[in-house]
This record gives C-alpha cells, sequence and structure tokens, in this order.
C-alpha cells in the first residue's frame, strides 16, 4: 500500500485512517483544528448508533412537511433563500429521491452500514464510550404514533427489533421521568457513542498504532498533473503522499473541487444543547419524533440535538431554532430542566441527496479517493465507511457493494 494522506479528522477520516493503517499503510491524518474540536460535525452531535434511524432523508412526503415548517422559525427545518446554483441542483435531486422505491433502496443500505458499523463499535469501545441501553421513540400525537405503530412489522422483517411499548413500560424503563405524549416504540438495538470523548479516544488509539495526526493543520490546495494528485499544499508546507483521501466532511466539496471533482453535498446545520445535570431527564436516548429532537445521556449532562437548515457554509447559532429545540423537549418532558447551565453548539452535517456517502477511489484519479457525504447519521456510516475505502484502495474484495457509494452517481 501506498503512504495514504487522509484530509479530514472527524469520524469519517479517523476510520479511514483506522482500517488503512490496519491494512498495512503508513497514514497521515490531516486536521484544520484540534481533532475532536468544535469545528467539526462529530464534536457535538447526539452520539446515536445502531440500528434505529437507518431512514434516508428523501422520504415521501418530506417535500410537503419541509413547506409547512418553512413557514415556522420554530420548526426542525429552515431553508435560507439564495440563488446558489449547486443548492438548486441539490434540491432537485432530493426531490427526484423523494419517492417509495428510492427511499426503501437507500434505507436497506443505510441499515445494512449501520448493523456492521454496530458490531464494530462493540468491538472497539469500552462500555464508558459506547452504551448500548436501548431507544425510546417517542411521539405527542395519537395520528403520529398510530402512523408509527404500522411501520412496526415492516421494520421488524428488514431486521429491526422495533416493539410498541406497552402503557406502564415506559414508567419502567424511566422511573421518574414525566413523559406528556401518546405512545413509544422501543428498540432494544438502541446505542450511543459519548462524543468529543469518542472521538479524542479513537485519535489516541491511532496515535499508538502509528498514525500521524497532524493537528491545527489546513489543507489550502490540491496539485493535479494528468490523473494523478502531485502535491499537498497546506498551512504547514507542502506533502508529497502516494494517495489522498478527501474526508472532509461538509469542507469536502470545496477541497474536491480543488481537482476538478463536483460533489453533490450540501451542509445541513444542526444544533445541540447540553445542560448541566437537569433534573427529570431520562437514562436512555430518547428520540421525540414528530419533533425531531434527540436527547443523549451523557452522563451528568445530558445533550439535546435537532434542526436541519440548508443555509451554506454558515454556523452562527439561531436562537429561534434553539428555543424551537427546547421547546420541543419541554412539550414532551414538562419535568425536564431545561434552563440547567446550556451550552449551545453548531455543527455542519454533509449531505447528498441520496443520504449515502462518497467513499471509493475518485475518477479519473488514480490516487485521489472519497471518503465524505456521511449526512445526518455519519457515527452510524463512518466506521465501515472506514473499512470499505481501506479494502478498496488495498485492491481486496470488499465486504460491501460498492457501487451505491460510488463518485459520479446519477442519484436517480
Ligand atoms: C445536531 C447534530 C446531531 C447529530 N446527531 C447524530 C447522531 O446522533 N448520530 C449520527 O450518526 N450522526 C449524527 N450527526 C451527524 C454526524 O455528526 C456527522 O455525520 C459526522 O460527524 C460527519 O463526520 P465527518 O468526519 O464526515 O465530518 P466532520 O466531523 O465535520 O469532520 C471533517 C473534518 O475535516 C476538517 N477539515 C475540513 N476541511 C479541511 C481542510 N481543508 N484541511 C484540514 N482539515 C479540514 C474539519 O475541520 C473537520 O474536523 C449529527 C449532526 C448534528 C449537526
Amino acid at each position: 500500500m501506498p503512504d495514504v494522506l487522509v484530509v479530514g479528522g472527524g469520524v469519517a477520516g479517523l476510520f479511514c485512517a483506522y482500517y488503512l493503517r490496519r491494512a498495512g499503510a503508513t497514514v497521515t491524518v490531516v486536521e484544520r483544528g484540534p481533532i475532536g474540536g468544535p469545528q467539526s460535525c462529530s464534536h457535538g452531535n447526539t452520539g446515536f448508533v445502531g440500528t434505529q434511524g437507518a431512514a434516508p432523508l428523501a422520504e415521501p412526503g418530506v417535500p410537503a412537511l419541509g413547506l409547512r415548517w418553512l413557514l415556522d422559525p420554530r420548526s426542525p427545518f429552515f431553508i435560507r433563500p439564495r440563488p446558489d446554483p449547486a443548492l438548486i441542483a441539490w434540491l432537485w435531486r432530493f426531490r427526484r429521491r423523494c419517492t417509495e422505491r428510492a427511499a426503501g433502496e437507500a434505507f436497506r443500505v443505510l441499515l445494512d452500514m449501520k448493523q456492521r458499523s454496530l458490531a464494530i463499535l462493540r468491538e472497539l469501545c469500552g462500555d464508558d464510550t459506547l452504551t448500548a441501553r436501548g431507544m425510546v421513540i417517542a411521539f405527542r400525537t395519537p395520528q403520529g404514533f398510530d402512523r408509527a405503530r404500522r411501520t412496526v412489522s415492516r421494520a421488524n422483517a428488514s431486521g429491526v427489533p422495533l416493539r410498541v411499548l406497552e402503557p406502564g413500560e415506559l414508567s419502567t424503563l424511566e422511573p421518574g421521568v414525566e413523559f406528556d405524549i401518546s405512545g413509544a416504540l422501543y428498540n432494544e438495538e438502541g446505542a450511543y457513542l459519548r462524543v468529543p470523548e469518542f472521538v479524542t479516544e479513537l485519535a489516541a488509539t491511532l496515535a499508538g498504532m502509528g498514525v500521524e495526526l497532524l493537528e491545527d493543520t489546513d489543507v489550502l490546495d490540491l496539485e493535479v498533473a494528468g490523473r494523478r494528485v502531485r502535491q499537498v499544499r497546506t498551512s504547514r508546507g507542502d506533502l508529497r503522499p502516494g494517495t489522498v483521501v478527501i474526508a472532509a466532511g461538509a469542507w469536502s466539496a470545496a477541497l474536491a473541487r480543488k481537482a476538478g471533482l463536483k460533489l453533490m453535498l450540501q451542509p445541513a446545520k444542526g444544533y445541540s444543547v447540553t445542560l448541566k445535570s437537569p433534573g427529570g431527564a431520562p437514562r436512555r436516548p430518547v428520540l421525540l419524533s414528530e419533533g425531531k429532537v434527540a436527547i443523549t445521556p451523557l452522563g451528568d449532562r445530558l445533550r439535546l440535538g435537532g434542526t436541519l437548515e440548508l443555509s451554506g457554509m454558515d454556523t452562527t447559532i439561531s436562537r429561534r431554532r434553539v428555543d424551537g429545540i427546547l421547546r420541543t423537549v419541554r412539550d414532551h418532558l414538562p419535568a425536564l430542566d431545561t434552563t440547567a447551565t446550556p451550552q449551545t453548539w453548531s455543527g455542519l452535517r454533509p449531505c447528498t441527496p441520496d443520504s449515502l456517502p462518497y467513499i471509493g477511489r475518485a475518477e479519473p484519479y488514480e490516487n485521489l479517493a472519497l471518503a465524505c457525504g456521511h449526512g445526518h447519521i455519519g457515527l452510524g456510516l463512518a466506521p465501515v465507511g472506514g473499512k470499505l475505502l481501506a479494502q478498496l484502495l488495498a485492491g481486496e474484495t470488499p465486504d460491501l457493494d460498492p457501487a451505491p457509494f460510488r463518485y459520479g452517481r446519477r442519484f436517480q
């Protein structure tokens, strides 16, 4: 294997580095900030992994719901209107993917990835980092709960251990927590990672394996000659790696453009609010399904995350959207103290129209590869995605069919 330079120290880049190193490559990771720092989308997310939440963003009914939400400033969805051809092209392809057939295809691929990633994480992580205590999916309205319970048998048939919680079961699972909901489902394979600790621990493992970690180093340019990347210009000097992997999250599109590649990738901003020791908090992760808010217990902290904003590469925090998240949480958990020293963060999810990442060689280049576009469920996709990338670069038969992730797919 040639030596490999991985650009990006988020979960996608770190898992590529992990499997490339295990395959025998000399690996360097270049990260513009500190690894695990707040600039990265892998820093402040809600950490859900496991088999829940494998649905793509593009599903039937999403365009109509999105239009309704656009009119509500505290809703979980927003598009900043602007004449941006890349955004318009992305939305056009996203809209085309909102069919039963396309959503079903993407769901099967994403679920398979999440199942394989969970198996990897179970092997790799200790109990302090990965908590696998099941997950509650809560519904505020009777209609929402009714619709969801009708999907349970289909989920079971796909291998997701989802079931309806009987009245009284929720209070046994979460004693002392007051829920104002119409019903809930339960997935016993619900699990979550403690972030950002997981990211910094993975980086420490990599350092122990001999991976070089260049932090606070910005990749400024890719110099190409014919079908090869000849040189990588960084803020700390030039590098001449054998192979380059772009795993730069939402920034991947701009970097790939320097080599003339066009990625169908949009940043989708989300927010999280982390509360210090709030009273009335659940012990398990809870998804407030209709309000699109995830709740994750992190020891003495509780993280609330949600919102999807297509506002470009902008990480400013909108007070109204954060209030929307807090309001949704209070509606479902009226006794939870949401004033407990909140810490607010925003991150950019790297989203493709089909919710599948780009993984593999970036044709026509011989020594440039992609591992980006992990979207709204990157923690659940990155472990197996890193393994797939390493297998492809090593010329091994991959565990997964790489076709759905190829650069140049048309998002039909
Ligand atoms: C509110 C919120 C909640 C979420 N909850 C979940 C969840 O529960 N479960 C889940 O699976 N996913 C979740 N996600 C999504 C998940 O966080 C992302 O899919 C994942 O972090 C993407 O990882 P990444 O490595 O691709 O990108 P990033 O983590 O953003 O890493 C990319 C890195 O590349 C670096 N970089 C970029 N350009 C350069 C350059 N030119 N030179 C050097 N370095 C560069 C950046 O600084 C960054 O650190 C959530 C996201 C948000 C916003």
